[in-house]
């Protein structure tokens, strides 16, 4: 994991975000790339914000010592939220019983200030309040912040096609998120507002509002079809173990879907489906390995795969890149997703194993 690249990509978000602040999204345990060096890097690079979906997520930030302002906002029904209010992280509230639910811990706390984002659905359709309901929500919200220990600090909301600019659905919610927001400030409510992912960051200036919420761009990895300078931070590397030449006619792997032309070199890599690399991949993966793009041939199999090298002098030990930022030559988890039909999000998170080491490069740079 490369941190320069974060906080080069964090410094160039934050550039776009203009007189917005800059909130990174570390869900996931940062998209797949380590939660708590993802926001040091980003926050030493002008983040202001971190992002979680969970509260566990949340207080393993806190319990590292990670002080910045955080939004979680995602838990389920029986979560107590004291630990929460305790720790300074404001939560997401979509509807009455979560509005109570932080209400009750704030007063468990003994009057401990509880932060609130209030969430309305304006056409994703997943979480928030919906239209309907959204009159009732502010008008409790506004009631509870009439008393010392609660505070909406936010509306919020989220995108459902920033990835395809122009979409029509954007200037939609874009209205109704207005629409959303007229009736908090109507009950009183003087929050501050925020509805862009990465992609509504790069495209949609007049969407920023007062904070913009960036995930996939921050490890590097572009959602919109413009080219933008971004630095992809991880790079998926092994090291080959065993070498063997084998005769033309031989097959290779489970199955035996390839047979060698010819005779040649084999690398065994000690990487397979348990570690992130897709069985669907089996046929079209390449790995950069001795200076050069090669095949991966047979099937990929639970812990290992097998590269066909010719001739060339490789050795155990050399260096295998699988994926990482495509400078080299090496492919990149975009390439693997768009192959897969996926999105270049699932190949990064997936990659969030308890066999992968990970590895931080400019860890010491403050
Ligand atoms: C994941 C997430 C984001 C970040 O989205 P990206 O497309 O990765 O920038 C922003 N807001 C919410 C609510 C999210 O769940």
């Amino acid at each position: 994991m490369d941190l320069d690249a974060v906080r080069h990509n964090v410094t160039m978000l934050a550039e776009r975000a203009g007189d917005a602040e800059l909130m990174v999204v570390v869900k996931a345990d940062g998209y797949g790339h380590g939660a708590v060096q993802i926001a040091k890097a980003a926050l030493e690079a002008g983040a202001s914000w971190l992002g979680v979906c969970s509260l566990a997520e949340g207080l393993r930030l806190r319990a590292a010592g990670i002080r910045a302002p955080m939004l979680s906002w995602l838990d389920v029904p029986e979560t107590d939220f004291a630990p929460a209010v305790a720790a300074g992280i404001d939560i997401s509230v979509s509807s009455l019983r979560e509005l109570r639910a932080v209400r009750a811990a704030s007063d468990d706390l003994g009057g401990v200030g509880a932060h609130v984002h209030l969430k309305i659905d304006t056409g994703l359709s997943r979480n928030g309040c919906p239209s309907a309901d959204w009159p009732d929500l502010v008008r409790a919200a506004a009631a509870a912040e009439a008393g010392p220990h609660f505070h909406v600090r936010a509306v919020w909301s989220h995108l459902a096609c920033a990835d395809e600019p122009g979409h029509p659905s954007i200037d939609q919610q874009a209205e109704r998120f207005a629409a959303a927001y007229s009736v908090a400030t109507e009950a009183g409510l003087r929050p501050m507002r925020h509805l862009a992912n990465s992609a509504a960051t790069l495209t949609r200036a007049d969407l920023r509002f007062d904070l913009v919420r960036a995930g996939i761009a921050v490890y590097g990895l572009n959602p919109v079809p413009q080219h933008e300078d971004l630095i992809p931070a991880m790079t998926f590397a092994s090291t080959v173990v065993l070498t063997k030449r084998v005769a033309a006619g031989e097959s290779v792997s489970y199955g035996h879907t390839w047979t060698a032309p010819r005779d040649t070199t084999l690398a065994l890599v000690p990487v397979g489906y348990a570690d992130g690399v897709p069985r669907g991949l089996s046929g079209h993966l390449r790995v950069l390995l001795g200076g050069r793009s090669r095949p991966v041939v047979g099937r990929v199999c639970m812990d290992q795969l097998v590269v066909d090298c010719g001739d060339d002098p490789i050795a155990a030990g050399d260096r295998v890149v699988l994926f990482g930022t495509g400078k080299e030559g090496e492919q990149t988890a975009t390439e693997w997703a768009d192959q897969l039909g996926t999105i270049d999000y699932e190949i990064v998170t997936g990659m969030c194993r308890p066999r992968v080491a990970r590895r931080y490069l400019g860890e010491d740079a403050s």
